[in-house]
This record gives C-alpha cells, structure tokens and sequence, in this order.
C-alpha cells in the first residue's frame, strides 16, 4: 500500500509547530552516507559473529545444510511461534515446487507473554496441536506426523532438532526458558496429552523465509523479516564460519553450505554506530532487556507505536499539543501499536479525518488540523527512519557474500502492511549503493515478497532433516 502524496498544505500550520517539525526531522533522517558507515560497520560486526571469539550478533548456525530440490514431498505439521498469534499448519509439499496448506491460527492470550509459568505456553501450544489434529485427522494417524517448530527468538543449536533460548526479545518474557531447549519442553507437552507428533526440527523464521523462497525461486539470497522483530538468514559456507571448527562432525564437507539465522537485531548493542535519540533511549531503558536488541528498537514493528507515543507525550510536554486534553490514556506504555502510525499515514483526506478519529475514540483526544500535520510528519519519519535502517542488515550481507544481484525474500508485518514502507526500502537500498536511476539499468537486488516460511519452509526443513536423518548423515 502506497501512503498518500503528502498534499496537505502545511499554509496552516503555525511556525511553532513547524520549527518542531524541523527538530524531529534532524532527530529522525538518517543520510546516505550514515546508511553506508553504519552498512560498513555492520559487516564487521556479522563476521565477529562467526568468530571464535563471537559479538554482540549471534550468528547461528541453524544445521540446514542443504539448499532445496523443489522435489521435497510429503505431508508435514508446522507451527510458528512468533508474534500475536499462534500457527498451525498441515502442509503437502507436492514435490514439484508446490505445496498445499491449511491453517489454524489461536490468539495467544495476552498474560502467556509474560507468564510466571513456563508450561503455560508450551501447554498452549500443545493444546492448539491437538485440536488441530483432531480436525484435520479425525480418523487418526498410522505414524507420528513430522512437525517443523519456528520458534522466532533467538534459540542455539547444535543440530536441526533443538533450540536453547539465549534471550526472549519482543516483549516475552517467561521464567525458566532462557537456557533451555524448548524443543524438549514442546514435546513434553505433546506426550502428556498422547497427540501423534514428533518435532524434527526447530527453525527459525527467516530461515523458513529463505529456504520456502528458494524452493519455489532459485535467486533467492536471504530471508528476512520486517515484523514485530527484525532479523535475517542466508547460506554461508561451513569453511567460512571459523567458530564451527573443530565442531563438525566428519561427515560434514568443508564446502558444505549452512543457513545462518544473523539474530543481527542485536546489532550494535554496544552503540558504536546507530543514531539513537532520545527517544530511543527511553525505549531501551524501560524495555525489560536494556541494552539488548539496539538495531530492533529502532526498526521493528513492536517498537515503532511506542517511539510515536514517547514523541507525542514529549510535544505535549512541551505545551505544543494537546492542551486542556485529559492524556492519561497516552500515559500508558505501549498503548499504541504499529497499527498507529500506520494509520495515520494511510490516512487518505487532506484534513487528517481519520487520523482524528483514531485519536479521538482510542485515546479520547481532539486535535486541531495543524496538530495532526504534525502527528502525520511525525509517523513519517518514524517509519522512513525504520525503512532505511533496516535494510543495512541487507546490503552488508549481500557485500559480505559477494552477491551482486539476487532475490531478497521478505516477510512480516511491517513489510505488508505498513504504508510506504516496502518503497522506502527499496529507495535506501540504492541509497546504500549509490544505484540512480539507469545505473545499472534494472537494480540488480531486489526485495521480494516471500513464500510462507513459516508454513512452507519448516515444512520443507523437516522434509531435508528427516532425509539427512534416513541417509544415516549427522
Ligand atoms: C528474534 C528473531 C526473529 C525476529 C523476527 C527477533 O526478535 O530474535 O529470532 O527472527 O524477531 O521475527
Ligand atoms: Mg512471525
């Protein structure tokens, strides 16, 4: 969806408010040239990360070895474990780079995020899976069905079929997971309640982004998500990944290619280079992990209501907005979702109208027409900021792998839906590499919408897991 062309005359807006504007357009823009110091950086920071020694990006090895055939076949469970909502998939790989699937999805209840009690969840899950089973085979089953888990945090791994949780990110957090495999802990859950399922692999979801593009596209370089969390996976090469030596079993070619699940929303933790404002700070301070996942803070879909929150309380503060309203309902933190700002910004008519009423039945708040000029700015530069971040984790992949050209499969939230935002980065992609227009002719990296990764992908991971398993392959 394209925003509206800004036509909104800003002849009404008092200067005040306009010299605001300016303030948050310095607070806000990231240049060119700032887009490709922090690219540079970023490079950097992905091959500390498969050192020995390691960084602040984890750099996983996410033990899926091979790239797709297409001719991956057979009927597999998949659940995604992510954001909102809870995902359960039946899929049939057709074995000729199609597939079918369908799906359930069970709303995770607010409190599970947070939980005190960790089989809440995974007993959740397991609950879901088994009504899921009972409607799909009422007749029963004759053998266990594959399931591939995408777990969409960042999980350790030293084999296909585990996950140690290093740290929850996007607002969960339950006791007792990080740490801990939670494949072990989903499958407990399974067995207690006798539903015929084993869970052959665990993935994450720009994994499962990847490998279902490649599958059905044989161009694609990366799977990335720009959702509630930000993150991306590619192939690099067994040899090329130092921290794996010595750690490979002897069956495993030193050419052998690797997904790499980057967690690279952790990039920068040690803020060398992003330009946080203050905003940003506040963010970090009162998250539940200060000082971790620096880059997702500022790019990703759970964030980006936030930082339009802490702005708007910031402009009343300074007595430009919202004066004699009763603003207790802004007080709350993360009141807004990206739903906000990405509604303001579609919203289509010159007099905000929309917006207005968004304002006014959400938070009980009238605005002036120059006040939602300046919300709308505001939104803008918010979600332009997160466009042209974002996509650095890109272009250092793509420089640090040589990739000269090659299908970028994205996903997410903020990627579907939120207005503008797939030309915005696009547009900070050539930024990064100085492509104009005809220069070369046609941009030769190009972000594409991906397949179902967490359907179709950790269908298809399960798929090449169960055959490395069949073929007595470590
Ligand atoms: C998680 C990643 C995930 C990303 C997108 C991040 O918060 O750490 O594992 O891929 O969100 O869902
Ligand atoms: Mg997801």
């Amino acid at each position: 969806k394209k925003p509206p062309a800004r036509k909104g005359s800003m002849a009404d807006v008092p200067q005040n408010l306009l010299d605001e504007i300016h303030e948050l357009e310095n607070l806000f823009s990231v240049s060119n040239e700032k887009l490709q110091e922090i690219t540079k950086h970023f490079i950097t920071e992905l091959d500390k990360g498969l050192s020995k020694k390691g960084g602040n990006i984890p750099m996983i090895p996410g033990w899926v070895m091979e790239y797709p055939t297409g001719t991956e076949s057979g009927d597999f469970l998949a659940i995604d474990l992510g954001g909102t909502n809870l995902r359960v998939v039946l899929i049939k790989l057709g074995g000729d780079r199609t597939f079918d699937s369908t799906q359930s999805k069970y709303k995770i209840p607010e409190e599970m995020r947070t939980s005190q009690n960790r089989d809440d969840i995974f007993g959740f899950i397991a609950e879901s899976l088994k009504a899921f089973v009972d409607e799909q085979f009422p007749q029963g089953v004759d053998k266990p069905l594959p399931l591939g888990f995408t777990f969409s945090f960042p999980a350790s791994q030293d084999k296909i079929n585990q996950g140690v949780l290093q740290r929850w990110t996007k607002g969960f957090d339950i006791p007792n997971v990080e740490g801990h495999d939670v494949v072990p802990l989903l499958q407990e859950q399974i067995a207690k309640r006798n539903i015929p399922i084993d869970v052959v692999a665990l993935i994450n979801d720009t994994t499962g982004t990847l490998v279902a593009s490649l599958y059905t596209d044989a161009d694609t370089k990366m799977g990335v998500i720009f959702g509630t969390g930000v993150n991306g996976a590619y192939y690099d090469v067994v040899s090329d990944i130092e921290k794996l030596q010595g750690r490979l079993a002897d069956d495993i070619p030193n050419d052998s290619p690797m997904a790499i699940n980057c967690e690279y929303g952790s990039f920068d933790n040690e803020h060398v280079v992003l330009p946080r404002n203050k905003f940003d700070l506040v963010i970090d301070e009162e998250s539940p992990r200060p000082g971790q996942q620096a880059f997702e803070k500022m790019t990703s879909g759970y964030y980006l209501g936030e930082l339009l929150r802490l702005a708007l309380l910031e402009l009343h503060g300074k007595g430009l907005i919202f004066q004699n309203q009763d603003i207790s309902k802004l007080k709350q933190a993360y009141v807004m979702d990206t739903s906000y700002p990405s509604r303001i910004e579609e919203d289509p008519f010159e007099n905000l109208e929309d917006t207005d009423e968004l304002l006014q039945t959400d938070l009980g708040i009238s605005t002036s027409v120059p006040e939602r000029k300046l919300i709308r700015h505001l939104c803008e530069l918010i979600g332009t900021r997160a466009a042209r971040l974002s996509v650095c984790g890109i272009a250092a992949i793509c420089q640090k792998r040589n990739y000269a050209s090659g299908s970028i499969a994205c996903d997410g939230s903020v990627f579907n839906r939120y207005p503008g935002f797939q030309e915005k980065a696009a547009q900070a992609l050539r930024d990064i590499y100085g492509w104009t227009p005809g220069s070369p002719a046609s941009y030769p990296i190009k972000l594409h919408a991906a397949e179902d990764g967490s359907g179709a992908g950790a269908a298809i991971i399960a798929a090449l897991a169960q055959k490395r398993l069949a073929a007595g392959k470590s």
